[in-house]
This record gives structure tokens, sequence and C-alpha cells, in this order.
């Protein structure tokens, strides 16, 4: 990761690595001072406050990444899915399992399925079954597309809700109420698509929720009421005033300026850390050309190798040095901010 350059009149400190050197500024016009950089030094802001961390209380939820690739392609997927990108490869079922071995001694009460289109695993079907049979609740983050639509899938659906239907819940994207901005979004045809495979769900008795977005142009209030009335229309089977059965997240825009968080922030923000993500979760990805998955904080930081805590559980309640210290996150991404922090985002 890139170097930190803290300016003071006479001297620069350069951190940001075990390295530590410094640099005589004095010499140079102020102008040639170089300006600090944001999210880069794990410790220290650019302002020279002391970085945000977070400590794990509790997993609660592991999330399992099932590979990038998907059937379609969004214009705003903050993961970049699509059918071409995978550079997170499907995790085996064995791989999974392996995950699923050490949440089940943490006593973790969820496991969480995302990323690209879960159902394009092949192997998928076998890892939901293996965490259902071992008594965890399930989240399932999918399209409902035609990955899920197929024959086989619907099958072993159908059998797992069956045998434990008050344990999954299956969470459809359906970023935008209306057909226009939706399609616009996700591709022609796709809303037409989604709420095939939503209305499936609906009718044969599957715990359902709906994760939409506000978009840009309307306040949370208003979507909720717009999705409402699409849920009524539909006679699906989710209570648009429950949080949790429809989400509603922001866009999500790296591009824009957000501040960083200082130890100062929790205080003057009014919030926890207990409240982030990253304090009861974490996320296994696998990389393309990686021999075995690796454990991230969040569902957030999927790609930024900076953020791997080590290739086990165990091993990631220890990680230290660099973004983390004894197994704390140190908030170093604008996604930290933007989405967590300020936007009080959360995946489950
Ligand atoms: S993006 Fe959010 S959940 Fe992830 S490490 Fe940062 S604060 Fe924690």
């Amino acid at each position: 990761m890139g170097a930190a350059i803290m300016a003071s009149p006479a001297a620069a400190t350069i951190s940001g690595t075990k390295n530590t050197l410094s640099i005589n500024t004095a010499a140079l016009p102020e102008a040639e001072i170089p300006a600090p950089a944001k999210f880069t030094d794990p410790d220290w802001t650019a302002k020279g406050e002391q970085r945000a961390k977070v400590w794990l209380t509790r997993l609660e939820t592991l999330w399992i990444n099932t590979g990038t690739l998907c059937n379609i392609e969004c214009k705003n997927c903050y993961i970049l899915s699509s059918p071409k990108n995978d550079a997170l490869v499907y995790i085996s079922a064995l791989e999974a399992a392996r995950f699923l071995d050490e949440a089940e001694a943490a006593l973790t009460r969820e496991i969480g399925f995302t990323g690209g289109e879960p159902f394009l695993n092949p192997e998928f079907p076998d890892m939901l079954e293996d965490a259902l049979s071992r008594g965890f609740e399930v989240l399932v983050l999918t399209n409902a597309m035609q990955p899920m639509q197929r024959p086989r899938p619907r099958e072993r659906l159908l059998d797992l809700k069956d045998r434990f239907a008050n344990k999954l819940t299956m969470r459809v994207s359906l970023d935008h109420h209306t057909r226009q901005l939706h399609d616009e979004e996700r591709g022609e045809g796709s809303f037409g698509k989604a709420l095939e495979g939503i209305s499936w769900l609906s009718e044969n008795g599957f715990r359902l929720a709906i994760a939409g977005r506000t978009s840009l142009y309307e306040c949370e209030d208003a979507g909720r009421e717009a999705y409402r009335a699409l849920i009524s229309d539909n006679g699906w089977d989710v209570d648009a005033d429950d949080v949790k059965q429809l989400v509603l997240f922001p866009e999500m825009t790296s591009a824009e300026e957000t501040p960083e968080i200082t130890t100062a922030c929790w205080d003057i923000l009014d919030i926890r850390p207990s409240e982030m993500m990253c304090a009861t979760s974490r996320m296994v990805v696998k990389r393309r050309g990686a021999d075995a998955p690796v454990v991230v904080p969040c569902t957030l930081l999927p790609f930024d190798e900076a953020f791997e805590m080590g290739p086990t559980l165990a091993a990631a309640a220890l990680a230290d040095g660099g973004m983390f210290e004894r197994g704390a996150v140190k908030l170093c991404h604008r996604h930290c901010s933007k989405f967590c922090v300020l936007g009080g985002g959360s995946c489950s």
C-alpha cells in the first residue's frame, strides 16, 4: 500500500509501512511540499489524527462470497460482478465447509452467501445445504433471475425450504421500484425477470426480503412507499416497514469526497464502533490464482489485499500490523467513511 506524508513546517514523516523515514521540507518552497493523501496510513489520517478502528465483538455473521461471476452487469455494482469478472473465483463446497466448521465453534448465528450470483456456482446448493444442516440461519443474496430459476436449483431450493423453512431467507436485489430505472441499471428485461423470480419465491412460501436502492433523486421514505405499492400489487409476502425485509441502500459512489474517520468521530457522531458491520461479521473470498480462500473484514472490501486477515477465522482473529491490530480493523478505506460510519450501511 502507499505511504502517507504528514508535513510539518520543518519536516515531513513518511509512514504507513514498517519503515519510517523523514524528509527535510525546510528546503522546499511551500507549494512543493506534497499534500498528504487520505486513506493511506493505517494509523494516522492525512491531518495527523489517530485513525479509528473497530474490534470484532462477536462473529454474528460469516459471509461466504461464492465468486464474482454474475449473469448480468449492473452499472453501480460495488463488487463489479459481471459475466466476465472472475476476480473472485467460485469457492468450493469443501472450502466453504472448513469455514463453517470454524463458525460453528464460534457459535456464529448466521451464514450469508453473496456473489456475483450465487446460483452460478455449481457447488452453491451443496454449501447452502451444509450451512442449513448445521443449524445456521442462512441469508442468500440473489437476483432471482435465470440462474435461480433453472429446474435443478428450484428443486433443491424447494427441498431445502421444506426441511429448513424458518432458517432460510432469500434476499432479492431489486435496484429500483420502476421498470425503467431498474432496467437502466441492470439491463433490458431484468426487471421482469426479477419479478418472476420474486413471485416464484413468494408463492412457494420462502422467507423473502428485497434489497433496493434509494436513487440519488428520492429520499428513503418516498422510496419505501413506492416499493410498498409494488409489493402490494404483486402480492408478495414482504413487510415494507420492516427494514430487514425491505432493505434500502444508498447509492455507492466512491468518487465523492468523504472525510477520514478518527477516534474522536464516535463521540462527535454519537455512534459506536460496535455498530459497524466489521464488529460482527467477516467475509471469505477466493481470489483468482490463489490456492485457498482468505478472510476479509466485511462484504465491502473484497479486493483490497491490504485488508486480507488470514487463511482461517482463527488467523483473522489475531491479524496484526498494517490495517489490523490484534484482530481489530483500522478504518482506512473510503467505504468505511462513506458507506459505514457516515452512511449507516450494513449488509445484514
Ligand atoms: S467498510 Fe465498513 S464494515 Fe468494512 S472495514 Fe470499513 S467500516 Fe468496517
